[in-house]
């Protein structure tokens, strides 16, 4: 397949015949390696996630991405990052739901979620598992409940700060216990999990791409999956819903998205929409994906202005969910 820095030149050769002819150069992109920001520690699902992705996408663009991780206040240290990036493409950010937490989390977040990016496309949706270190002495999760509710702040729930998905998961099975517990914030849980397992933390909420494989290597304890329905993935079936255990109408499953600065060039928009899809679409990477209980989104969903317009009903949404959780 043509590199799409190519056929972006033949493209746009193509499309400006009058400029051409001015002997303008019709403009490279990339011009250099791109940088892909994860907000979150190295190791943990954002991280993974993008790691593959970065290779997808660099061979789509016939170039190098490079990752790099800027963890930090639930993830938002490197969501403003990206947005004070050159608006040339080659800076963009892989976040995930807490796009659409953060507003109501954080009273004075240092960029607009909705007009400071340019948006291009959704990637996934991943459920969670509620895991506990080995040592624990529950084994299910009505044992659980009642250890937590015996121990209250004695209990430590590890997280990766406001506006972070096991926060967020944290937060509402707080609500739905009526419980407060101690909570410890990371940079993100690939940390978080290395605690768990060391045992210096109780509980922790991730998504199943960084919980799968401690649950089968038995390093950790699985208390229930917070999506309604029970999981398909060979790694994950059997798990209980946390839904069917009581705490019913529990519903968190993640969705990741594609970012770059507002500004950005629509041709370049187009071409990184473009490399995106075809990273999506690469057989190995759904393939992955689905073992660890992840869905790669359908074609609709990978439309900039749709994953705008989705953004700014999942913020209104959470917005809702987190007043009340504030309650
Ligand atoms: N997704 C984050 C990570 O990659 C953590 C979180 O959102 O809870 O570490």
């Amino acid at each position: 397949m043509m590199p799409m820095r190519r056929r972006l030149a033949i493209a746009l050769g193509a499309a400006l015949p009058a400029l051409s002819a001015l002997a303008t150069p019709a403009m490279a992109f990339p011009e250099r390696a791109l940088t892909l920001v994860v907000p979150f520690a190295a190791g943990g699902p954002t991280d993974k996630l993008a790691r593959e992705l970065a290779a997808s996408i660099g061979r789509a663009l016939g170039g190098t991405v490079v990752v790099e991780n800027v963890g930090g206040a639930g993830g938002t240290l490197g969501v403003a990052r990206v947005a004070r990036a050159r608006p040339d493409g080659h800076t963009l950010l892989l976040y995930h739901i807490g796009m659409a937490t953060s507003p109501s989390l954080y009273p004075k977040l240092p960029y607009d979620t909705l007009a400071d990016f340019a948006y291009l496309g959704m990637v996934n949706e991943v459920p969670m598992v509620l895991v506990g270190r080995r040592t624990l002495p529950a084994t299910d999760f009505t044992a659980l409940a009642r250890w937590l509710r015996d121990r209250k702040r004695r209990a430590v729930l590890a997280d990766a700060g406001p506006g972070a998905a096991s926060q967020l998961c944290g937060l509402l099975l707080q609500q739905s216990l009526g419980l407060r517990l101690t909570t410890v914030s990371y940079k993100g849980t690939a940390p978080a999990m290395a605690d768990l397992l060391a045992g210096h933390v109780d509980i922790l909420c991730d998504q199943t791409t960084n919980t799968a494989e401690p649950i089968a290597a038995g390093t950790v304890r699985a208390f229930g999956v917070t999506t309604p329905q029970p999981l398909s993935a060979p790694a994950l079936a059997g798990l209980p819903t946390l839904h069917a255990q009581g705490l019913t109408g529990f519903d968190v499953s993640i969705w990741h998205g594609l970012y770059a600065p507002r500004g950005t060039p629509p041709e370049v928009v187009r071409a990184l929409n473009a490399a995106l899809r075809s990273a999506l679409r690469d057989p190995a990477f759904v393939d992955r994906m689905q073992a660890l209980g992840a869905v790669v989104v359908d074609d609709d969903r990978l439309d900039p202005e749709g994953h705008r317009r989705f953004v700014a009903a999942e913020i209104e949404r959470w917005g809702r969910a987190l007043r009340a959780a504030a309650r």
